[in-house]
């Protein structure tokens, strides 16, 4: 196994163990539950429906130092966010985009990359090492990319040309930069 499976940046904030415990009692998951018993407490419901406000899907990286709704000054009910690893536009995000045009009425789409990400020090032997150790090939592809702006222009791209997608006149690709938090547009072209 190479180390190519571990690409992805850690928090340098949370010390946690060998057996996922971090600093104090009980594993992470125990305080992210704790912490949500004090967000219900002052919890209100807003009486939203599931329809965005501004008509945005946002498509970003799962990348932990991005925190869109911040870097975007989007408020609870704004936008779809969906995230993964790269922010890359798979089959799973067309379908969360075309659910969320055509049943929930989004029209606008922006799409972030960020720098240092993880998907830019792995390659696609990622796959080939999987089915090593696992005996199976994934069925999914890595995505791995090595120029960032590229692959905002081709996740443009696959959203632009997508049959299952109502609107694409309102596609815009960026790169937010974690060390500056700006966000740099992608010309499409
Ligand atoms: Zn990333």
């Amino acid at each position: 196994m190479t180390s190519t499976v571990l690409g992805m940046t850690t928090s340098a904030a949370a010390q946690t163990g060998a057996d996922g415990t971090i600093a104090g009692d009980g594993t992470v998951t125990d305080r992210l539950f704790e912490a949500n018993e004090r967000y219900a407490a002052q919890f209100e419901d807003p009486g939203m429906d599931a329809r965005p406000v501004l008509r945005v899907a946002v498509v970003a990286c799962m990348d932990a130092r991005l925190d869109l709704h911040k870097a975007l000054g989007l408020q609870l009910g704004d936008c779809h966010t969906i995230r993964n690893a790269g922010g890359v536009v798979t089959d799973d995000v067309i379908r969360s985009l075309t659910i969320s045009q055509r049943a929930l009425g989004t029209r606008s789409v922006v799409l972030i990359h960020h720098t240092g990400c993880g998907m830019e020090a792995i390659t696609e032997d990622f796959r080939h090492d999987l089915e090593l150790e696992v005996g199976q090939r994934p069925a999914w592809a890595v995505e791995a990319f090595r120029d960032v702006d590229q692959d905002v222009r081709q996740s443009m791209q696959r959203v632009r040309t997508s049959p299952f997608l109502l609107h694409t006149e309102d596609v815009r690709g960026f790169v937010f930069d974690v060390r500056t938090g700006r966000l740099r547009e992608i010309d499409p072209a």
